[in-house]
């Protein structure tokens, strides 16, 4: 019976049973919960380093976007923390108002009711039972795939908590006289009956008409003068609601109708001819019909010349009472009728065809409709100028830095900002209205009574807050404001600001831009933990955003349901494990640069998670034997950056030189955000110099015989240890989970932290590197790789072991003395002659250190010999042939791109010199 080994890994590497493993066992031990500082901590290069989560909609699954984005957010969140940072990472979900609601409603429809029939209250208890249910979906796969956030501190956008920081904000707002409500034109969405912000309304192209329209000019006794006015509209149905038409004042072909009236068609109202600069003249007839009430445009030329608002629609948009015979239709039902009721009346000038951008909503796709509405605004300013200022001041950075420009851009332009929506899930707004005095009470409590006039018959305001109002808070709300006390201030003081936001170019105004609105204004209130002041340097959000580029598909293509070409980031795991692929998305995610996904190089990565895999089972073998002849050996002297003295061997002082340079390189590439530089780094490292090299030479040293000089294995074994512990530390953020298993069997599952996350990140130490082994490693590597092509230029077989001799400067011929070992064993060589030239009739190599000949005299059969030559002639013959043709076709070389007709000259070149040679070769054979 043998006794089970220990450092047992399973022969085969299997992702799944490891990882799902340790995400269940990282959350059950919360090891990624940051208690409140019980003290203030400095915010220096030691001190916290804060990410909130983009909040994903509760209603969401995670995609591959979500995936990049945890990716690059974990990878320097656990880099962080083992660099030895407090570290806070918060989870939490979005309540998604329109998002939510939709998917509910839908789901009460198929059960044959509706909302309005299931009334307000239960409606929005039925969202609270749904979201208990599935609400939690998205973080549960965060918790699958590893995300080293905080559990304990997860929100929820309505938790009580983070409702109070909303009906706060919005009170304060309110007394500030910053929030007003007004009759103003929004996008109004008829399905999802609520206004909706200008960044939900998508824009498409579409092929309408522009109907031209003859409104008759009357005289002053209101009688028809037989002359019209041609307007041009793209809605014709809105004409219900003209209340004027506008002309440009210098527009010569209308001069003679300035203060002119017309009768407008079908409704009848006298509405008058009017004169404004904001009219162009280039577009349709030059006379644009106003209609305040469902056009902004119309709307600020309403306001400007002291118009009414007609609004004929309603909620739905069907025509109102305002429409007259036309009440009740749908709005494009109501187009049709009137187009042709205009035609049978010739008024219809004519219809031109008319390519216009028409606004869609997001969520449902309805065709928006601008409108006149009562609605809640916040003043942008002047929040919008210390927002800017912000980031103009450096206190906030952006990365890529193009990004600042974009975000400045769009601040200088913004509008108030619409905050109301006519939905039931959201935070509603806490204003109440009295139907006594008509005014607004708006409290922190809700209230019994009208502030103004004392009547008990007021009702609350129906309508909610935009979501984005309340994720914009979450800066503050998450660490405690409003409500920061003496006793309970520490996570503010701590937290805020946030070292980081890691999120997409797509909610940079929705989201970014608010938060820093939000954050600035109310932080800017709070005092610093010393008491002083804050000022605006301390009272932003976050003090750098990164914004992350797009996963599009191996084509470089968008991923769309439509287009059928999602990745699911959760069956790529499946397939591959988690750390393969965040390290595919890693090895590819430089800043600004969109990543085209390509399941080949998860592929790879996979391989790479095997290759570690293998050299950590190798590396237990050789641990465990040396055990059994009585090596012992202490790993809980590890954890350290390896170091060894200057009498080590070559390799062993090469390779701990190799890993200072990449430690080095890798903290330098995740402090610019290059997580492609540091993942190719990393593999480069341990594939290239580790596994390639290092372990090559170190099997010389491993010597377990009864000879052995056991100083000499130990301390082999030493360094070959303790470089693969820091290399797992290295890797670790990059792959957590196979890190995390190697490492605990590397320890016999009695580790010196209960996980790997929690160790140190390797740091390069400030003593100057071994820059000899550097060098005479290179030397011998460029050595070893010329005798290897060498044998298979001359045909040395696999096996067979040769003499080599090489010409080399007398200073570095010791380095090839003293390492003959290692050339003699990664090359397959006897021996190594040193000479001054190297003999006569040997085919050579030569570098600018060295020249190198291999010594062999191979025996042939002839005749087999011939037959190979002859064959590989006529290969390669037809071969030429073949590019020779494509090479002279000028229809092919005209239209191929030049480097591909470059590179097949290029290699009608190689064959022509091959076939030269074989030919030679066959000529030189001794006759059979
Ligand atoms: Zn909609
Ligand atoms: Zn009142």
């Amino acid at each position: 019976m043998t006794t089970p080994m220990p450092h047992d890994l399973p022969k085969a590497y299997d992702p799944t049973a490891i990882e799902d493993h340790w995400a269940e066992n990282w959350v059950r031990e919360n090891l990624f919960a940051q208690p409140t500082p019980a003290e203030t901590l400095n915010q220096d290069s030691r001190g916290p380093f804060t990410i909130l989560l983009p909040p994903p909609n509760v209603t969401g699954n995670l995609h591959m976007g979500h995936m990049f984005e945890h990716t690059e957010s974990d990878i320097l969140i656990r880099w962080r923390r083992m660099c030895g940072n407090p570290v806070l990472w918060v989870p939490g979900t979005d309540h998604a108002g329109i998002a939510t609601q939709m998917l509910v409603e839908r789901q009460i429809v198929s059960e044959g009711t509706t909302r309005q029939e299931m009334g307000r209250e239960a409606f929005v208890e039925r969202v609270w039972e749904w979201r208990r249910h599935y609400g939690g979906a998205i973080l549960g796969q965060m918790k699958r795939l590893g995300a080293s956030v905080d559990w304990q501190r997860e929100y929820f956008t309505m938790d009580g908590r983070l409702s109070v920081a909303v009906r706060e904000a919005f009170v304060r707002l309110y007394e500030q006289g910053l929030i007003y409500r007004g009759a103003y034109i929004v996008n109004w969405c008829p399905r999802c009956q609520t206004a909706i912000s200008d960044l939900e309304v998508v824009y498409d192209e579409h092929k309408g008409h522009l109907w031209e329209i003859r409104y008759p000019v009357i005289d002053d006794a209101g009688k028809e003068t037989g002359e019209f006015l041609t307007i041009a509209t793209t809605r014709p149905e809105t004409m219900l609601g003209d209340v004027a038409v506008a002309i440009h004042p210098e527009d010569e072909r209308y001069l003679h109708l300035h203060g002119k009236k017309l009768r407008l068609p079908l409704v009848g109202r006298v509405i008058p001819i009017i004169l404004d600069e904001w009219v162009s003249r280039d577009f349709g007839t030059g006379a644009v019909k106003v209609t305040p009430a469902h056009d902004p445009n119309d709307f600020a030329l309403g306001q400007r010349h002291d118009f009414p608002s007609i609004n004929v629609m309603d909620d739905t948009a069907h025509i109102n009472g305002e429409g007259g015979v036309y009440s009740g239709l749908d709005r494009f039902v109501a187009r049709k009728k009137i187009v042709a009721d205009l035609e049978e009346m010739s008024l219809l000038a004519g219809i031109k065809d008319h390519v216009n951008n028409v606004g869609h909503c997001d969520r449902c796709k309805t065709v928006v409709e601008p409108r006149l509405s009562l609605q809640w605004f916040v003043q942008i300013q002047p929040l919008a100028d210390k927002a800017i200022a912000a980031v103009k001041d450096g206190h906030i950075r952006f990365t890529p830095e193009m990004y600042g420009k974009t975000y400045l851009n769009w601040m200088e332009n913004i509008h108030d900002w619409c905050i109301s929506r006519q939905l039931w899930w959201g935070h509603r707004i806490p204003a109440w209205h009295c139907p006594v005095c008509h005014k607004i009470t708006v409290t922190r409590e809700d209230p019994k009574a009208c502030a103004h006039c004392g009547s008990d018959q007021i009702t609350q305001s129906t309508d909610v807050l935009d979501t984005w109002f309340s994720s914009g808070l979450l800066p503050v709300s998450v660490f405690g404001w409003p409500n920061i006390t003496a006793e309970n201030r520490g996570d503010f003081d701590a937290f805020y600001p946030t070292s980081l936001l890691v999120t997409g170019f797509d909610i940079l105004f929705f989201w970014v831009a608010r938060m820093i609105m939000l954050g600035c204004w109310f932080a800017e209130d709070v005092k610093m933990p010393d008491g002083s002041e804050r000022t605006l340097k301390d009272s932003v959000p976050f003090r750098e955003v990164y914004i992350h580029a797009l996963v599009r598909d191996a084509n470089r293509e968008k991923m769309s349901k439509t287009k059928g070409n999602v990745v699911d980031p959760i069956e790529i795991v499946k397939q591959y494990g988690t750390d393969a692929v965040r390290f595919t998305l890693a090895s590819m995610a430089s800043p600004g640069t969109d990543i085209a996904f390509n399941i080949a190089r998860t592929e790879g990565y996979r391989a790479f998670a095997n290759k570690i895999w293998n050299a950590a089972r190798f590396l237990f073998m050789n641990v465990d034997r040396a055990a059994e002849i009585g090596i012992t050996f202490d790993p809980v002297s590890l954890g350290a950056m390896p170091s060894v003295g200057a009498d080590a061997p070559l390799e062993a002082r090469w390779i701990v030189a190799e890993l200072h340079a990449t430690a080095a390189k890798v903290n330098l590439a995740l402090q610019n955000y290059r997580f492609d530089d540091a993942a190719n780094l990393i593999y480069q490292f341990f594939w290239g110099s580790f596994c390639d090299w290092y372990l090559e030479i170190v099997k010389l040293r491993l010597d377990f015989s009864e000879t052995a000089d056991t100083a000499k294995t130990k301390a082999a074994l030493t360094t070959f240890v303790s470089v693969f512990e820091a290399s797992l530390r290295l890797f670790s953020p990059f792959m957590p989970f196979l890190t995390e298993e190697i490492w605990h069997a590397l320890y016999d599952d009695n580790p010196p932290a209960k996980s790997i996350a929690l160790t140190r990140y390797p740091q390069a130490l400030n003593e100057p590197l071994c820059a000899s082994a550097l060098e005479q490693m290179e030397l011998l590597q460029s050595l070893i790789v010329e005798i290897r092509a060498l044998r298979k230029e001359i045909g040395v077989e696999e096996k067979a072991v040769v003499p080599v001799e090489v010409r080399v400067d007398t200073v570095k011929q010791p380095v090839l003395r003293d390492n003959n070992g290692m050339i003699e064993r990664l090359a397959r060589v006897s021996d190594v002659r040193l000479v001054e030239g190297i003999s006569d009739g040997l085919s050579k190599h030569s570098t600018s250190s060295f020249d190198v000949a291999v010594i062999y005299e191979r025996t042939i059969d002839v005749v087999a010999e011939r037959e190979r030559l002859t064959k590989d002639i006529a290969k390669l013959e037809k071969e030429i042939a073949n590019a020779e043709s494509q090479l002279n076709n000028s229809g092919f070389t005209t239209k191929a791109p030049s480097h591909v007709v470059e590179g097949l000259k290029k290699q009608l070149d190689e064959k022509r010199h091959l076939l030269e040679k074989f030919r030679r070769d066959l000529d030189a054979l001794p006759p059979a």
